[in-house]
């Protein structure tokens, strides 16, 4: 706290430094990725290290334990290779913990090091060591690039890679890769879909992985995740809608080159108008009528958002967080008729500037954005400093620059370490759109009751 009291509104040119970074490492979005496979078992080729960080990372934030193992290099494997290390690993995985899939993500130590992952896993299998049936599927994930973002396409990139299977079955099920959400939203987007009452093969699943009921009973594997025979399915389907240009663009295309699945490129289904555009996809896709259900869900989101609409108007907006969540968020902020004025993430690419510029269609003509390695913390907190704003959107770690600026704060994305609900409660489609309005209003109105003069106090707002 006290050092952020050290923040300057002046900002000078940086190259080489982040301060307070607004991502975390490759391997943890791999891990995340990971988990969504039925039976998987992550593994971490790497030090033992890295790997108890990336499953602490996000049992804080999914309140579940992480099972993941690790090729525990130590010097002999940083100094000659680790391929050894993996071999032994693969051996006795499947001989102790019999997993269906095991996911090897690299490290910034083996990709150093340069080990050949296909060529080791081609050697376990040589060595008899992959049972029949099972499979080990890999990713590299060196984190001095991108970002846990990257590394979560990545991995699910590695499940069309190795899994995807065209065969001449026909199939009427269509795919849905859902990028980097919570275990919620993917529980809602297989809902939709199935109100719309179509076969869908989501992957990752992290539903009923990563928030698992508490019945007494402990499944070394949770009953979640997609199955093995449905990922090789996802090679027979009919399309697949990619949600996230920097989650689920990779797959997809992927897919579509590897098994001619057709690839829909949608933004994340969060807020209305990337909602209807994710549901107006499907429909025209698949040929048919959206039932009066989603239509009468839709409504009420639109009756809530011209209910609310006096409070929202012209509050300056900050966000910080992932890309495909900032793309769909900073539209929605637009529609609800707030400024969302700066907006920050971690993860590079050069299409986020350029995406979230044509979102907001020019509305917001004074939006400042950065991303990549220098687009930090520390950046968006010298812009508040500059001018300020009237609710922050973003991680846990947004509460300091919350707390020093007196800013209310809606925790969104990842992490979030001190709170509970963003696995429970979706954000994506209009349920999860009237969640998110719900949060803002209850930010921004507590704020007002809590600073506003005696007389202007309301009861009925
Ligand atoms: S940044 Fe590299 S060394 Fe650090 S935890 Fe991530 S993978 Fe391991």
């Amino acid at each position: 706290m006290t050092l952020l009291r050290h923040t300057t509104d002046e900002i000078k040119p940086r190259k080489a430094l982040t301060v307070n970074a607004a991502k975390t490492c490759q391997p943890v979005g791999a891990m995340y990725a990971a988990l969504g496979i039925h039976r998987c078992l992550p593994h971490s080729h790497g030090s033992q290290g890295c790997c108890s960080y990336h499953r602490s990372a996000l049992t804080r934030h999914y309140k579940e334990p992480v099972m993941a193992a690790t090729s525990s290099f130590t010097e002999g494997a940083s100094v000659f290779g680790g391929q050894a290390n993996l071999l032994k690993s693969i051996e006795t995985i499947f001989q102790v913990y019999d997993p269906d899939v095991i996911a090897v993500h690299t490290t910034c130590l083996s990709e150093t090091i340069g080990d050949d992952i296909p060529q080791i896993v081609s050697k376990a299998d040589d060595k008899g060591f992959i049972p029949e049936g099972k499979i080990v599927i890999h990713c590299n994930t060196p984190s001095y690039v991108g970002s846990h973002v990257t590394g979560f396409s990545n991995m699910v990139e590695g499940m069309v890679k190795y899994m995807s299977t065209k065969t001449d079955a026909e199939s009427s099920r269509f795919n849905v890769i859902p990028g980097w959400v919570e275990p919620s939203d993917m529980r809602e987007l297989k809902r939709l879909m199935n109100v719309l009452s179509l076969d869908t093969i989501l992957f990752p699943d992290t539903s009923d992985v990563m928030d698992c009921p508490l019945d007494g009973t402990r499944e070394f594997y949770p009953a979640g995740g997609t199955p093995l025979e449905d990922l090789k399915a996802s090679g027979d389907a009919k399309a697949t809608f990619a949600l996230g240009a920097f989650g689920s663009k990779a797959a997809a295309e992927t897919l579509q080159k590897k098994c001619e699945v057709p690839a829909e490129l949608l933004d994340l289904p969060i807020g209305l108008r990337a909602t209807d555009r994710f549901i107006d996809k499907v429909r025209t896709v698949a040929g048919i009528e959206v039932p009066d259900e989603l239509t009468r869900e839709r409504g009420r989101m639109v009756d809530l958002m011209s209910d609310m609409q006096q409070y929202f108007e012209g509050k300056r907006v900050a966000l910080v967080g992932d890309p495909d969540q900032l793309i769909a968020l900073s539209e929605f902020c637009a529609d609800l008729d707030m400024r969302p004025v700066y907006i920050v993430s971690g993860t590079p690419g050069k299409v986020f500037e350029q995406t979230v510029l044509e979102r907001l269609e020019e509305r917001i003509p004074e939006v400042k954005i950065a991303n990549g390695a220098n687009a930090d913390m520390f950046l968006l907190h010298q812009w508040i400093k500059q001018e300020s704003v009237d609710l922050l959107i973003g991680n846990t770690y947004c509460k300091y620059i919350s707390r020093d600026e007196n800013i209310p704060l809606v925790r969104h994305g990842f992490p979030i370490l001190d709170r509970v609900g963003h696995s429970q409660f979706p954000t994506v489609g209009y349920m999860g759109g009237i969640r998110l309005m719900e949060k803002m209003l209850d930010a921004i109105l507590s704020t007002q009751d809590e600073e506003c003069d005696e007389e202007k106090m309301e009861l009925v707002m």
